[in-house]
Order: C-alpha cells, then sequence, then structure tokens
C-alpha cells in the first residue's frame, strides 16, 4: 500500500486506519469517496447482500445462522432432518468458501446444495404462520450500527436493494422485528411458495444462489431502470459472488465495493483485495459504513 496515498485518505476518514480496514488502492477508494460526495443523496443508492454482510458472522466467539440456518436449527424441523441439513451445509459450504476452486466450478455444487436443502424443507410442511416465532426463537442478529445505517437511509430516502441467496421470508421477518423494514428497501431472494393452507410447497421464481446473482440481477432491470440518475452506488457483499449485484445498474458514475471477510482470511485476503476496494476483515459491524453515509448524506 502506498503510505503517502493512505496518509490522504486517513486524514479523509480517521475510521479506516482500523486494524480491520485492508484496502489495496486507497488513490482509488479516496477517487470513489470524493464522486460519492459530490453525488450526496440525490445520485445514491446502495445495493447489499445480506447473510454475514448485514447479520453477524460471529458473536461472542459463536457462528450465528444463516436465513437458511434459522430454518435448519428451529424446533419445527425434525432431528433427522437437521442432521441431514447440517451435513449438507459441512459439504457445501466447505466447497462455497474452497479458495482452490473457481465460480464456475463451484456453480453445480451450489445449486446441488440449494436443490437438496430446499426440497428437505418442503418435506418438514413448515408453515407461513410459524416463521415470526420461528426468527423470534433464533439466533440472528444484525451487524453492530444496523439501526443507525437503516434509519439513516430512510431519513434520506436512499434506495436500497438487498439481493440475498437467503430466504426472502426469513430475512424480511428479521428486518421486520429490528423494525428496520422500511419503505426504501426492496428484497430481492428466495421466496417460499405456499399452499392454500400456508404450508411450504416449494419455492418462487428462478433460485437465487451464492454465484448466480448476475443473473438476478439483470432480471431486476426494471427496478434499476427507474433508479437511472441514482448512479453512485456503495455495494456491501461477503462473498465474491455479490461482487456482480449490481450488474443490471442502468448508469454507474462511482462504485464503492465494501467486502466483509469473514473466513478462511489468510488463503483469501489477497483475492478479497483483488476484488473488493475495502476489505473488512472479521468485523461485525456497520460502523465504516455508517462514516462513509455520514459524508455523504
Ligand atoms: O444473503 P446471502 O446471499 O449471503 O445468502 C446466502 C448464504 O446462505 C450463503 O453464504 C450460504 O452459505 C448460505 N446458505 C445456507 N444454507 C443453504 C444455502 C445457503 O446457509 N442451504
Ligand atoms: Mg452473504
Amino acid at each position: 500500500m502506498n503510505n503517502q496515498e493512505y496518509d490522504i485518505l486517513v486524514k479523509m476518514m480517521p475510521e479506516f486506519q482500523e486494524s480491520t480496514v485492508h484496502i489495496k488502492n486507497p488513490a482509488k477508494v479516496e477517487e470513489i469517496l470524493c464522486g460519492l460526495i459530490k453525488g450526496g443523496a440525490t445520485k445514491l443508492q446502495i445495493i447489499t447482500d445480506f447473510d454475514m454482510t448485514l447479520s453477524r458472522f460471529s458473536h461472542n466467539g459463536k457462528r450465528c445462522p444463516t436465513c437458511h440456518n434459522v430454518i435448519d436449527n428451529c424446533k419445527l424441523v425434525t432431528d433427522e432432518c437437521r442432521k441431514k441439513l447440517l451435513q449438507l451445509k459441512e459439504k457445501y459450504y466447505a466447497i462455497e468458501i474452497d479458495p482452490a476452486l473457481t465460480i464456475e466450478e463451484k456453480i453445480p455444487y451450489m445449486v446441488e446444495w440449494y436443490t437438496k436443502s430446499h426440497a428437505l424443507l418442503v418435506e418438514q410442511a413448515l408453515q407461513k404462520s410459524k416463521l415470526c416465532e420461528i426468527v423470534k426463537e433464533s439466533d440472528v442478529m444484525l451487524k453492530e450500527g444496523y439501526e443507525h445505517f437503516f434509519d439513516k437511509l430512510k431519513e434520506h430516502n436512499i434506495p436500497v436493494f438487498i439481493f440475498s441467496a437467503g430466504i426472502g421470508d426469513v430475512l424480511e421477518e428479521v428486518l421486520r422485528q429490528a423494525r428496520v423494514y422500511h419503505n426504501n428497501i426492496k428484497v430481492v431472494s428466495n421466496f417460499m411458495d405456499f399452499d392454500e393452507n400456508g404450508v411450504i410447497k416449494g419455492f418462487k421464481g428462478e433460485l437465487i444462489h451464492v454465484f448466480n446473482k448476475h443473473d438476478g440481477a439483470l432480471r431486476s432491470t426494471q427496478y434499476f431502470t427507474q433508479l437511472k440518475d441514482n448512479s453512485n452506488i456503495v455495494l456491501l457483499g461477503d462473498s465474491q459472488g455479490d461482487l456482480r449485484m449490481a450488474d443490471g445498474v442502468a448508469n454507474v458514475d462511482n462504485i464503492l465495493k465494501i467486502g466483509y471477510l469473514n473466513d478462511r482470511v489468510d488463503e483469501l485476503l489477497e483475492i478479497y483485495m483483488n476484488s473488493y476496494d475495502i476489505v473488512l476483515v472479521k468485523e461485525e459491524s456497520l460502523e465504516l459504513i455508517n462514516s462513509i453515509l455520514r459524508k455523504i448524506l
């Protein structure tokens, strides 16, 4: 890292001095930040992942659940089914984060994981009416500073596109229970399909998995066309697949990509620093993003 360039950036934002912050090209980050600040609220939009980006990866040394895990761990799922879901997770999560495999090599495995785990959830005949309680009893947690993050974006009416390969019904319930599901938020995710008795019968629409977000982004062109003047983007993610969440955006003037790196840090840091403008290592807070928003808004 060029020290002089980094000093200029730190002068602008002392928060970048934190040991969790890793930036390959401080001059580029400074340039993007200046563009974002200049554009202000009117040009801004947020595109963000959910699991392990807005929600926590760990808390007090314990792993926190993804949307899927909220269901996997709930008491309405039989022990036998939970065992199968956990076995799937062990096998396929290792593939998801394997630094030795390319995204193309990972895709068939991700499809296999989602197909098998979603089929198991359908077998369990989950009821829509139980979701509220399932989320309430789960260990899912949003990252520190989430209130400020969501409230500030709402206050300035900044469009927030939450693009998740998790389960949309769970995600929405998490936001609702945290009282931050404001009307400036649009969620695109895998939504459960319920029969007339409110029992799950499958999932709606095309599957969104960790590595096909570019396809989903392109299906959301109608949303992005409405936001054609919001050409300044802050993108938040935790996976290499999240980098393409903005593929459907009509006009891009400035895009700042911020990536949370939670797992296999030593092997993945270089890859993350080469693809995200700012990498936050084992960080369970939204504070840095909040301070960037304070500069822009
Ligand atoms: O919101 P996001 O796109 O991050 O959601 C996807 C996450 O859900 C992935 O990181 C993956 O590890 C996790 N997942 C899971 N169980 C599944 C399928 C995906 O925990 N059956
Ligand atoms: Mg994620």
